[in-house]
């Protein structure tokens, strides 16, 4: 049976141990633990500088084994700043247009796609031809057969495909997956996931269907879809889902508002989950198994995430997700590690083939069965 510390060290966390530190003192200490890290460095461009983007290039920063080298934008003020906030050469700077050319530049090994979910096929597709890998932002694509395209074209140009699924190395996530696999729960019966917040600006991409692909469940309630499957630890065989829209004006066509979803799985397990854009304090996970139970609440947020089993409160201090995100994915990339839930482009693909078959459901009011 694992350990706490044999779990920590799997996960590349073993400095995290340390209680009552501050994020920033967190930082530090594990800095000082690895003073000269001479590992291999992961270079990677971001496309598409918005609100997530920044995100993911600050926490960048105290990474150890991934640097920011380059950035692709269409907004050529942005590039300035960006250059001068993270030092980054003209040399490895491009525009929609341009960034084939990323191709003949040694300086990038791959690229984060940050930009709205409909642009992402197309985008992920030009990376694998000019032969980098590619980290893509959730939902991968908007359907299951552009994600099919995608995961087809980065295995033609024999480059690796990730999913920006940043839960995947959340510790606490990590320790009720340990728990549920090594039996300690028993037997799990039910998975609930709650997914909402109300979103604000109306005229904002994630309200244009042809820019978000859907509304609620691509950007949020996929967080439940996701969740339910590491959770329960299964794929669920069938789906069945129901639309409720209080403001079509709103969430035009095409943009669902709140979607109640249930799966069954095949080991007897259901579940039942809440996708929406019109209720607030919605970001909840409750595991329930015959022997015990889990419940994260905030479960998916960028923390801190609080989670509790039926043993007691999970008391591992809170890590920038984002940070650890870039340290395990370089280390998939460059080392060939094997996350304990995968990130890649087929993991991308199962969460694409149960969102179209929640918007079938929605659609046919029947339940759909899943392969
Ligand atoms: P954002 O609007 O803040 O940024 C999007 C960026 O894409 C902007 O810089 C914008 O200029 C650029 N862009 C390029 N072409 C565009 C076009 N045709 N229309 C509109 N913008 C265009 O959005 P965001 O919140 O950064 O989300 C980007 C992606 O990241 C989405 O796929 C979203 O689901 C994902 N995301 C993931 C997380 C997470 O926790 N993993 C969090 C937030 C967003």
């Amino acid at each position: 049976m694992s350990t706490r510390r044999d779990f920590l060290q799997k996960i590349g966390l073993s400095a995290i141990t340390i209680p009552f530190l501050t994020e920033s003192e967190q930082m530090k200490e594990q800095s000082s633990n690895n003073p000269k890290y001479d590992g291999p460095v992961l270079r990677v461009a971001i496309m598409g500088l918005g609100g997530y983007g920044t995100i993911v290039a600050e926490a960048m920063k105290n990474c150890k084994s991934a640097k920011l080298t380059g950035v692709i934008s269409g907004t050529p003020s942005k590039i300035k700043n960006w250059q001068a906030k993270y030092n980054i050469p003209e040399k490895n700077c491009y525009n929609y247009e341009n960034f084939d050319a990323v191709k003949n530049n040694p300086d990038i090994d791959a690229i984060y796609v940050i930009t709205p979910n409909s642009l992402h096929k197309e985008q992920v597709i030009r990376v694998a031809k000019a032969g980098k890998h590619v980290i893509c932002e959730k939902p991968m694509a908007i359907n299951a057969k552009e994600g099919q395209e995608m995961v087809d074209a980065c295995k033609k140009a024999n480059v690796k495909l990730l999913v920006g699924y940043r839960m995947h190395f959340e510790p606490k996530t990590l320790e009720i997956i340990r728990m549920r696999k090594e039996g300690e729960l028993g037997k799990t019966l039910f998975f609930q996931g709650l997914s909402g917040f109300v979103i604000g600006d109306p005229t904002q991409w994630r309200l244009n269907a042809k820019l978000a692909g859907g509304g609620a469940m691509m950007d949020i309630g996929i967080y439940s879809i996701n969740g339910a499957r590491y959770m329960i630890g299964e794929e669920p065989s069938w789906v069945t889902a129901q639309e409720t829209k209080t403001d079509p004006v709103k969430f035009k066509e095409g943009v669902d508002e709140t979607i109640q979803f249930q799966f069954g799985f095949p080991s007897g397990a259901v579940a039942s989950c809440l996708s929406t854009y019109n209720m607030n304090n919605l970001d909840r996970f409750f595991l329930d198994a015959e022997n015990g139970w889990a419940e994260m609440w905030p479960s998916t947020n960028y923390g801190p995430i609080m989670g509790r089993t039926n043993k007691g409160e999970l008391n591992y201090p809170h890590v920038t997700h984002q940070t650890v995100q870039m340290e395990e994915m370089s280390a998939i990339i460059l080392q060939g590690k094997k996350p304990i839930v995968p990130v890649d482009g087929e993991e991308g693909l199962r969460d694409l083939k149960i969102i179209d078959a929640v918007y079938e459901a929605v659609r046919t009011g029947k339940k759909v069965m899943l392969k």
